[in-house]
């Protein structure tokens, strides 16, 4: 009898360690691992440290005691190793540059002066690539970023929180043709999330709302490279009673400090589940794990997003 390729679910968390996690951070990486775990799936941390001018070791070591903190495991990842390792990016760089050699690239010697000054803005303000270096010679050995000549296609993306056709795009007229790799060697974070995606078997990505507009160039750029696209949920972030993101100056801790200044995990659990109405308010402390017994599926009914009961966590 022919072998069966059994499909499991597989998700992921894949925190960038530029910063300390905040309570928006907190929130998404439980939301991907409920779902995870109640889909009797795999779950994958992964830590997005492409952008070695920002990222610290420092909060990647936050990112494991942080997470563990609030009761998350985790299948897969940098410290616990795993078949699709390795699991931080700044170990894949190769494979980022061999699955961009398979794509139709050149390199771009423009200037932010000159992309400023181009006319063209998406709708959310982004400058549209004029598509300057398209042809224009570059010497060799001159620093340059390398672009990606997107072909032609609208890329319509479904989501699980946001339904059908949450995002769309036609990438070469709304975007352009967009970076792989900065002037500086850094390999853009559209190209190393999805290459990771598709080689670590990522079937269902759970992340914040900010990155649903990015969402169609990587569909886009997966089929290009011929890789099956994931289920995506972009979930809500946090904001702050202004209207911003909340942060320290909303008075919100981060988890950090939340963790060395004694709160509780189960109290903020409690807390981050109330806020997306997954906890009845009379519930002020709960395990993670305890939580994943007593939900209906996530993502099968809308979300709530209510404002964070701060007051609780002090
Ligand atoms: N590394 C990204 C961040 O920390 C998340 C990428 C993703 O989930 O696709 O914002």
């Amino acid at each position: 009898m022919a072998a069966v390729d059994e499909v499991v679910h597989r998700g992921r968390y894949a925190p960038s360690p530029t910063g300390r996690l905040h309570l928006g951070n907190a929130r998404t990486a439980l939301l991907a691992w409920l779902y995870t775990r109640q889909q009797g799936g795999r779950f994958v941390l992964r830590i997005e440290d492409n952008d070695f001018t920002r990222s610290r070791p420092e909060f990647e070591q936050r990112v494991y005691r942080d997470l563990r903190w609030m009761g998350l495991d985790w299948d897969e990842g940098p410290d616990v190793g795993g078949p699709y390792g390795p699991y931080r990016q700044s170990e894949r760089v190769e494979l980022y540059a061999r699955e961009s050699a398979r794509l139709d690239t050149f390199a771009c010697v423009c200037t932010r002066r000159e992309l400023r000054a181009s006319a063209r803005r998406s709708p959310g303000g982004e400058v549209i690539y004029p598509g300057t270096c398209r042809q224009r010679p570059v010497e060799p050995g001159r620093p340059a970023a390398l672009r990606w000549r997107a072909p032609p296609g609208v890329v319509q993306v479904d989501d699980l929180v946001h339904g059908p056709a949450a995002a769309v795009d036609d990438i070469a007229r709304d975007v352009g043709d967009f970076i792989l790799r900065r002037r500086d060697g850094v390999w853009a974070y559209q190209l190393a999330v999805v290459v990771d995606d598709a080689a670590m078997r990522i079937t269902d990505v759970v992340r914040g709302d900010d990155l649903r507009f990015c969402t169609p160039r990587q569909v886009h750029l997966l089929r290009a490279l011929g890789h099956p696209a994931p289920r995506y949920a972009h979930v809500p972030l946090i904001f702050g009673p202004d209207g911003q993101k909340l942060s320290k100056r909303h008075g919100a801790p981060d988890l950090s400090a939340l963790r060395e200044g004694g709160a509780t995990p189960e109290r903020t659990i409690a807390v981050l589940a109330r806020s997306l109405g997954l906890l009845p308010d009379a519930v002020p402390a709960i395990p993670a794990r305890a939580l994943l017994a007593r939900l209906p599926p996530v993502f099968r009914a809308p979300l709530v997003d209510r404002p964070l009961a701060l007051a609780a966590l002090r």
